[in-house]
């Protein structure tokens, strides 16, 4: 029996089989998995396949795809690709899938470069190319057998976003990861799924089909207990069980604080099963409908039409409760491969969120008509991701009506009051809250982005975690300035950052002023509760 310990958990308590997510794959960031001369077998087993995978679609392709394809069979021979990866294999110590990356975007600055446009374009081929090699490289190892036995506990490096449409996590009973933070998309993912997650954890020590106890209420993990340790764990496992079905009776009843306010308590979204789930929870509605999962689904970006229907579906499970659509909050560490965007130093405060929706208007505008459309079919509103400056929530709402006006000429229904309301959680959002609470219509506090901004600490890094904590002193007056210029203009304020779902979080919101909370499902009940005590 070995127990390890962290201080970064999603709470919750399981036990059940460990179950591996092969190590080392999923991103181009990842260091060598062995020496430079296995990282170039890796790579040679790359090329094999994605010329084969060329080959194949070329012998069915017609002949202008087919014209195309061969131009890319022979681009993978280039030398000049070939050399510059081997060089930084077997020079630069990198792993291959860093070093296609590299070496790629150096090509592709090469084509740049080039004053003719015919080769210029043929940057996109070496782009094509580079994003095969990079799939074939990092593809995920999958994860044992499927369907996963109910229960397994994953254990893995770390769970990335673009994992969630991988792994089912309806089968998982808890997640233990070497690498992460409460507050990195995946473990967003978990809590929605009510999965206790434990990060920080040696996962060396692991091996597949351990019993682990997942102690995710105190921070441990035990690896093949003994008899007297599974039966005490046992036990506490029966008491929380019995402890969420009283918190269940209270999940449909409006929270009402002591001193007579009543507090709307909404749920986040990724998807239509965690709005449907959200309904049946109890939520109020939904306040933060994450879009960008819907964009992650796909190997290119959704229509309209798909859009659409999504939101409608929303909306008609909320029956008459508000929905909150944010538009997409891609960047940081949620990628969208299809848009095809070059690496950044510091993604989070880099090219994302409502920064690509204003400078793309052809992907902002689809979403935002299927947005008002899904409006026709009850009450929605519109949140606008990682505003700092009013030129931009300026911006977006000079779209939103050019979008409106589109509709009104082809004489399609939706809300003409729809409320338009930012996330504050960039710095300049807070201090500047009054300025904006003149141009929006509510504002939704984004703890998770605002205190990884206001301490200067990375949201998904381990070795910080001490240091990013919501409950900051710093954290919590930003939220009572928001609160402040909230109430002075009139408008409401909600927080749907993760600091909404912890415990010992929610007094210190409301004293603050904040009017709603929005949680993941499972935490409904027991924050209505909490309000209510
Ligand atoms: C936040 O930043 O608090 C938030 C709710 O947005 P996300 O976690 O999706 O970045
Ligand atoms: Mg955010």
């Amino acid at each position: 029996m070995t127990t390890l310990s962290t201080r970064t958990y999603v709470k919750g308590l399981a036990k059940g089989k460990a179950l591996f997510l092969k190590k080392g794959c999923g991103h181009s960031h990842e260091a060598p998995q062995g020496s430079p001369e296995e990282e170039m077998e890796r790579l040679g087993k790359a090329f094999d396949r994605v010329r084969n995978d060329i080959g194949e679609a070329a012998a069915k392709a017609g002949e202008s795809l087919r014209e195309i394809l061969s131009a890319h069979l022979e681009m993978l021979e280039d030398p000049m690709l070939h050399d510059g990866i081997q060089d930084k294999i077997l020079s630069g110590g990198l792993s291959a899938p860093q070093a296609v990356k590299e070496a790629c975007e150096e090509l592709q600055a090469m084509f740049d470069a080039i004053d003719d446009e015919y080769l210029r374009a043929r940057k996109d081929d070496v782009r094509d190319i580079c994003g095969q090699l990079l799939s074939a490289l990092t593809e995920k190892a999958g994860i044992g057998p499927s369907p996963i036995p109910q229960g397994s506990v994953l254990v893995a490096e770390e769970i990335l976003p673009s994992d969630a449409g991988k792994v089912d996590f309806n089968r998982l009973g808890a997640i233990v990861t070497r690498l992460g933070s409460i507050t990195s998309h995946a473990a967003i993912i978990a809590r929605s799924y009510g999965i206790p997650v434990l990060m920080g954890i040696p996962v060396e020590r692991i091996n597949d089909g351990d019993l682990l106890l997942v102690n995710a209420l105190d921070g441990t993990l035990t690896v093949n207990p003994d008899e007297k340790t599974e039966a005490e764990f046992d036990k506490l496992l029966a008491k929380e069980m019995a402890r969420g079905a009283e918190a269940s009776s209270q999940a449909f009843k409006t929270a009402v604080t002591r001193d007579g306010k009543t507090i709307m308590v909404y749920a986040n979204a990724g998807s239509i099963g965690d709005v449907r789930k959200a309904i049946e929870g109890g939520a109020d509605g939904i306040g933060l409908f994450r879009s960008e999962f819907l964009f992650m689904q796909d190997e290119s970006l959704p229509s309209e039409e798909k859009q659409y229907e999504a939101y409608r579906d929303a909306v008609l499970i909320c029956n008459g409760k508000p929905v909150t659509i944010r538009t997409l909050d891609i960047g940081g560490d949620k990628a969208l491969p299809c848009l095809g965007l070059p690496r950044e130093e510091n993604p989070f405060l880099g090219f994302r969120a409502i920064r690509i929706s204003l400078a793309r208007p052809e992907i902002f505008k689809p979403q935002v008509r299927a947005i008002l459309r899904a409006s026709a079919h009850g009450p929605v509103r519109i949140l606008l991701p990682m505003i700092t400056t009013l030129d931009e929530i300026r911006h977006a709402r000079s779209i939103i009506s050019q979008c409106m006006n589109e509709l009104d000429r082809e004489n399609i229904a939706y809300d003409k009051a729809i409320p338009v309301g930012i996330m504050v959680e960039t710095p300049a959002a807070v201090l500047m809250a009054d300025e904006f609470s003149k141009e929006a219509d509510f504002f939704s506090l984004g703890t998770n982005d605002l205190t990884q901004y206001i301490l200067a600490a990375d949201r998904g890094n381990n070795a910080i975690s001490e240091l990013y904590d919501h409950m900051n002193p710093a954290v919590l007056r930003a939220v009572s300035i928001t609160a402040k210029a909230a109430r002075e203009s009139g408008i409401p304020v909600c927080v749907c950052g993760e600091m909404a779902a912890d415990e010992q979080a929610v007094k210190p919101l409301l004293e603050s002023g904040v009017d709603s909370l929005s949680v993941p499902a499972p935490v409904i009940a027991k924050t209505k509760i909490i309000i209510s005590e």
